[in-house]
């Protein structure tokens, strides 16, 4: 089975499209969407949050990022309630 060229989304059989250019580079695509995102629009299937490339690159990097122990640890910002004032 073939993947979507742009989100890397499982094509079954019988759906989406095969774009051919003049060059005789193939791909594949899942929808409209991710045609004209990537076609139309050149977008990077990396600077697209929603495609599967950019899931997978983040994971990546976020094994990467634990493995030499530098994990960006979370801070919580410390606030100060406010008092209430009486009447
Ligand atoms: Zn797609």
């Amino acid at each position: 089975m073939a993947k979507c060229s742009f989100c890397e989304k499982q094509l079954m059989k019988g759906t989406g499209m095969l774009f051919v250019k003049k060059d005789g580079t193939a791909f594949f695509f899942c929808s409209s969407k991710c045609q004209k995102n990537s076609l139309k629009l050149k977008r990077s299937p990396y600077a697209a949050k929603w495609t599967g490339t950019y899931q997978k690159e983040k994971q990546a990097d976020k094994k990467a990022a634990q493995k030499s122990g530098k994990a960006r640890k979370r801070r919580t910002k410390r606030t100060r309630k406010k008092k209430k004032k009486k009447r």
